[in-house]
């Protein structure tokens, strides 16, 4: 450990400390202890604080122990003469600072509430965006699982321009990273200069703009704390899992850009506690023995064309950059772009003409592998703003290829489409919506692009189950109605087929580990009447994604006798999940929430829970923020229940689920359901009500109550009784 960064850590880590001490007392003076603190929307309080200490800080008062703690493991000042090593003291320094940046971040959501946006994108007059809530967490921390983004790169301060701000922003998203951004050098910052640059930063295209300090960074700390917590279920306060999960796991790394300050050489220090090395652009003495990070600690004064390179190097990430032939970047650091108003050049579906994506499979000698036609009006033809329908035929050959593949290769199409830059895709099938940005199409990007994406990934992805890909894309009216016609009697066909599957007539289920990577211990299992948590496999998909691949996360699971029917519950699932468990869990029940059910892991779309009071059950979907009956937001339940394990009176599902006959049928079904959000109960109208006519009640969408109801178990009551819901009459749930 070099001596100069060492005192430079431990001067900044006095400063921090000092300010953060300094807007804690004036905060006492002025709101008491008893005022309630806090990040917005999370389950984790101060993350940082939370993970590593274990204490929860809810009220001004809960920081007077963090502060004297900070105060104890503050090292003196590295005077002239001190005896080595400074690692240690480093290390500690760097640890309290972010602590005492937490603390001068919550006080600022007290005393300037509106500082950040508290949103995932930036608005028209503020781009910081402060602490991401746990709904960014879950969505975001769902990219760290299957792998579309393996880290971050925390940016402080600015590039020498605006040009080398945006190459290297875009090359650290054509490696899939997130760029994390706080503080400013020179007084510019990473974030404004892209912003100047016309560059569209937020969450959805993983540029973030934490906050315009250095104390900011620690909202990029706090994140990843947050994700081994929430995906590797590891417990507040077990610091050294927590620790080792991110050195492991993710793959971060600090960037300063500029003239490294006391108070950057003391978030860095912060940072390699976590196993987060920092590479600068500037001449700082160098940490390069390995231990704590993987590789190096501190590497400096790298040009700025060699930086990500050399950032990906020390971190020792392996990245596999697509090569697809389109002349706009691509890459998933591109999905959550958006096209909007004036930037769009041609747009297609939406409800505004008819758009859809069908694959589709043929005979060998039918295809040309390769082959791309645009039938109909290209780009070029039209003027910009114009609207076309569009179909969009994959034609798939090979001797692997099923029928049963084609709805696993059609779904990859929205998010292959996605990753160009320029080109936003929502929906799938006869309900898809594209729209093409102007810059895209001056960048030479055409409709054509579309079939080379769809050609060069899908081989490179599934070029197991194929041999030849051709794609045919029409925009002319009649054309494109044809296409549809077909295609929506195919998608019946698919439908019907597992609908009309049922667990009883099926031996072989499906298991998905894909979790497993951030919750250790979570197993699904997938049987053709529960589908996947997180909402993204069905049975279907996972005896695909088996034959695809079949060493893969979705293994054959013989479900073996059965030990019980009504909560469904076999032995060699349960072996199966034994061994999958690595011995933490030994069984579990698929239609039960009550009794042992199935273990709930972070990425869950929905979570149900008990509500004694009604007799019934409730459930909350991912994407509402409010109250629930059970007494905790989704937030909450997803920190409680969802770190791999089995949690009485809790279960994860998809929304999907809801419908399916086997819904918590152990525990009565449907019909226990008293309340769920609105906005879910208007997403699965058409089958719920569908599945409400099949249990013989209607109406039931009508007696399910929601948050314009009450989110109290108390406050909905008379309305149940009101409706005469089912469940108040059927046998008592804890029987
Ligand atoms: Fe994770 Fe289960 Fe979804 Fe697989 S099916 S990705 S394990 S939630
Ligand atoms: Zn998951």
């Amino acid at each position: 450990m070099s001596k100069i960064i060492a005192s430079a850590a431990i001067r900044g880590a006095h400063k921090i400390l000092g300010n953060a001490e300094a807007k804690w007392k004036s905060a006492m003076e002025k709101w008491g202890a008893n005022e309630p603190v806090g990040f917005p929307n999370t389950a984790y309080y101060l993350p940082v604080i939370y993970g590593i200490l274990g204490m929860k800080i809810a009220k001004l008062g809960d920081m007077e122990p963090v502060l004297k703690k900070c105060r104890v493991m503050l090292p003196p000042l590295v005077k002239e003469v001190h005896p080595l090593p400074y690692l240690g003291p480093t290390l500690d320094a760097g640890m309290l600072t972010l602590f005492a940046e937490e603390i001068i971040e919550a006080i600022r959501y007290l005393e300037t509430p509106d500082f950040y946006t508290k949103t995932e994108d930036v608005t028209a007059d503020n781009i910081w965006l402060g602490a991401a809530d746990d709904i960014i967490l879950r969505k975001r921390g769902v990219e760290f699982v299957d792998g579309t983004a393996p880290g971050f790169a925390a940016i402080v301060g600015a590039a020498p321009t605006k040009e080398i701000a945006v190459s290297i922003a875009q090359e650290l998203q054509q490696k899939n990273l997130y760029v994390f951004m706080a503080s400013e050098y020179n007084g510019k910052r990473f974030s404004e200069q892209l912003v100047e640059a016309g560059v569209q930063i937020g969450w959805p295209t993983r540029l973030v703009s934490f906050g315009p300090d250095i104390s900011a960074a620690v909202f990029a700390m706090g994140f990843a704390t947050r994700a081994a917590m929430s995906f590797g279920g590891i417990e507040p306060g077990d610091f050294r899992k927590i620790l080792i999960y991110n050195k492991d796991r993710v793959f971060a790394f600090v960037l300063p850009m500029g003239f490294v300050s006391d108070e950057w050489y003391a978030n860095a220090a912060g940072a390699i506690n976590w196993g987060f090395p920092t590479i600068a652009d500037t001449p700082i003495p160098e940490i390069l023995p390995t231990g704590i990070c993987t590789y190096e600690h501190v590497v400096s004064n790298i040009p700025h064309d060699k930086l990500v390179a050399k950032a990906v190097e020390v971190r020792g990430l392996k990245v596999t950059v697509a090569n697809v032939p389109v002349p706009v970047a691509y890459g998933p650091a591109f999905e959550g772009e958006r096209v909007r108003g004036d930037d769009i050049y041609l747009e297609c579906g939406g409800g505004k003409t008819h758009m859809v994506e069908w694959v589709t499979t043929k005979q060998m000698n039918e295809i040309e592998d390769g082959k791309i036609e645009v039938v109909g009006q290209e780009l070029a033809d039209i003027k910009p703003g114009s609207r076309l329908p569009l179909a969009i035929a994959v034609e798939v050959a090979g001797r692997q290829m099923q029928e049963d593949y084609e709805p696993i290769l059609e779904r990859q199409i929205h998010h292959l489409i996605n990753y160009a830059q320029g080109v936003m895709h929502i929906g799938q099938r006869d309900i898809a919506w594209i729209r093409i940005s102007k810059q895209a199409v001056e960048k030479g990007f055409k409709l054509r692009d579309i079939g080379v994406i769809l050609h060069a990934k899908l081989h490179q992805d599934f070029g197991r189950i194929f041999d030849k890909i051709q794609v045919k894309l029409y925009t002319k009216e009649e054309d494109v109605n044809k296409v549809v016609e077909k295609a929506r009697s195919v998608y019946g066909v698919r439908d019907a087929r597992i609908e009309g599957m049922t667990d009883e007539t099926t031996d072989t289920y499906y298991s998905c580990t894909l979790c497993q990577s951030f919750a250790p211990s979570h197993v699904c299992v997938i049987s053709p009447e529960r589908t996947g948590l997180c909402g993204s496999y069905n049975w279907m998909d996972c005896k695909a994604s088996f034959e695809i691949n079949p060493t893969g996360p979705n293994q054959p699971v013989p479900k073996g006798e059965t030990v019980d029917a009504k909560l469904g519950q076999w032995k060699g699932v349960n072996d199966f999940v034994y061994k999958a468990s690595r011995q933490k869990i030994d069984h579990y029940n698929f239609y039960s929430l009550v009794y042992d059910p199935m273990t709930t892991c972070g990425c869950c779309e929905c979570i149900a829970a008990i509500l004694p009071g009604c007799n019934g059950i409730m459930t909350v979907n991912r994407d509402y923020a409010g109250e629930t009956p059970c007494g905790m937001k989704f937030t909450t339940l997803a920190g409680t229940v969802g770190g791999g394990l089995s949690t009485s009176g809790f279960v994860g599902h998809s929304k999907y689920n809801v419908c399916q006959r086997k819904f918590v049928l152990g525990d009565g079904g449907l019909k226990r359901m008293v309340w769920m959000p609105k906005m879910l109960k208007e997403e699965i109208a058409d089958r719920l009500n569908a599945r409400a006519k099949e249990i013989g009640i209607p109406n039931f969408i009508d007696m399910i109550a929601d948050e314009t109801i009450g989110v109290t178990e108390e406050d909905i009551m008379p309305f149940l009784q009101e409706k005469g819901h089912p469940a108040l009459s059927m046998e008592p749930i804890l029987g």
